[in-house]
Formats: structure tokens, C-alpha cells, sequence
């Protein structure tokens, strides 16, 4: 379903990707580590053409990723997208930041899209909190509602990145109990993220950053058990 070859891009003089080689199929689900500055974020901006790369070639279900106009705003709902700050748009209620999208870029009439959004809500656990403002929620709601109005535009896959990191320890969980869920449901997700638990229950493959390069890519019982590289197992040891 995406499929990066050989894609690498700069910042200035910085290798941020170097030659990236990655294929994920439709339903697999992929957790990306590697330490601070390895280019894990610039790798899911890139997929979302959020950055542009280099060279190499980025293809979503058999084709290059738009450059421009209608097809780039396709590829965007397409590709949903997960961040470490919840980012909601501040001043609408939680349902319009799920109805936004769907009324702009799916042409759904209001009633239609309020009917799928409060259907999302439950399905992400803050139904009751639709009519309220973002600040309202605790960082957890907002990051469920976050994930809702992904699901809203229909993607073909979610990346999400570091969804959990800004999260007090014990709205953890809840988020990551939908992203399990909707790994079993069988959606397409690359997830960066240093949380294990979720790791061994969701992901089908990790793959292992440094320094720009994919350094490993295992099955987590592997990889968290009998890390091949050096730099998979000091990096390990810091974070365990
Ligand atoms: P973290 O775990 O801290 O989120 P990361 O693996 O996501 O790190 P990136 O954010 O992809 O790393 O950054 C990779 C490198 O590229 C870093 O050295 C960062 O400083 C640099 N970088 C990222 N974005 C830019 C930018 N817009 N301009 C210049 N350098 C950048
Ligand atoms: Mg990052």
C-alpha cells in the first residue's frame, strides 16, 4: 500500500533520510523507534508530503504521491495523520473538528457528517463530550477525538506520531487501547512510538532509525528480545 525506494532528503547539510527503503502492506501495522533525531518524523511528513524529498520514490497504492492541487488534497485524506499535540482546532466543538474535514473534502451535507462523527466519537469513547470545546478535554479525549477525525476522511492509512508522548502516564492507556482496537480492525498504521506494550500487541513488523537509516526491521518479539544491531541494543538499554 505505500512503498518508499531509495528516497533520501536533506536538511542543509544533514542526511535526515538516507536511502530508505520501506514497504508496508494494506492492514499492517508498523512501529517505527530509533532515537531522538533520527528522522522518524521527517520520514511520516515525508509519506504525508507534508516534506519533500530529495530523490527516491514515494508511492501510495501504486502511485508516485501527488505534487499539487486536487490530487495533493486527496493524498492528505487519504493519509491521516496522528500528532504528539493533539492539534484541534481551538475554537470549534469536538464534533465540527470531526465534521470539518468530511463537509470540505468529502462533500458531505452537515447531518450526514454529524451522523458519522458522533458514530466515530463512540467508537473512540468521547461521544458525550461532542458539543465541547477542545480545552475542555483531558490530553487523552482530545487525542481520542484527534484519531476520530482522522478516521473521518476514510484513510487508507494513519500515521501517527508519537501519539502518546505529551499524554500524563495515565491517559496512556485509553490511547492506546483504540489504536489496538483499530490495528485488529485491520487498518494500514505506521506508528512512531517508544511504547512496547503497544509494540508486541499490535505491530506486525518494528523497524529500527538512527542517524537517517533503517538499522533493523524485525518482528517486536525479536527485535525487543535479540536486537541484531549495536545500535538497536544501546538504544534498547536506554529506554528499558
Ligand atoms: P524525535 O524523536 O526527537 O521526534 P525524530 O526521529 O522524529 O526525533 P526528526 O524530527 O525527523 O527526528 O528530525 C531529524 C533531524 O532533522 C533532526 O536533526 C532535526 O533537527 C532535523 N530537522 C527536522 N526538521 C527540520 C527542518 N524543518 N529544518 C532543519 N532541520 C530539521
Ligand atoms: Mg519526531
Amino acid at each position: 500500500l505505500v512503498r518508499l525506494a531509495a528516497v533520501n532528503k536533506h536538511f542543509g547539510e544533514l542526511h535526515v533520510l538516507q536511502d530508505i527503503n520501506l514497504e508496508v502492506d494494506r492492514g499492517e501495522v508498523i512501529v517505527v523507534i530509533g532515537p531522538s533525531g533520527s528522522g522518524k518524523s521527517t520520514l511520516c511528513r515525508a509519506i504525508n508530503r507534508l516534506e519533500t524529498i530529495d530523490d527516491g520514490v514515494i508511492e501510495l497504492d501504486g502511485q508516485p504521491l501527488p505534487q499539487e492541487g486536487k490530487a495533493l488534497a486527496r493524498l492528505r485524506s487519504d493519509v491521516g495523520m496522528v500528532f504528539q499535540s493533539f492539534n484541534l482546532f481551538a475554537h470549534k466543538t469536538i464534533l465540527e473538528n470531526v465534521t470539518l474535514g468530511p463537509i470540505k473534502v468529502r462533500k458531505l451535507k452537515k447531518a450526514a457528517a454529524n451522523e458519522e462523527a458522533m458514530a466515530l466519537l463512540d467508537r473512540v469513547g468521547v461521544a458525550n463530550q461532542a458539543h465541547k470545546m477542545p480545552a475542555q478535554l483531558s490530553g487523552g479525549q482530545q487525542q481520542r477525538v484527534a484519531i476520530a477525525r482522522a478516521l473521518a476522511m476514510k484513510p487508507k492509512v494513519i500515521l501517527f506520531d508519537e501519539p502518546t508522548s505529551a499524554l500524563d502516564p495515565e491517559m496512556v492507556n485509553e490511547v492506546l487501547d483504540v489504536m489496538v482496537s483499530l490495528a485488529k480492525e485491520g487498518m494500514t498504521m505506521i506508528v512512531v512510538t517508544h511504547e512496547m506494550g503497544f509494540a508486541r500487541k499490535a505491530a506486525d513488523r518494528v523497524v529500527f532509525m538512527a542517524d537517517g537509516q533503517i538499522v533493523e526491521e524485525a518482528d517486536p518479539e525479536s527485535f525487543f528480545t535479540n536486537p541484531q544491531s549495536e545500535r538497536a541494543r544501546d538504544f534498547l538499554g536506554k529506554i528499558l
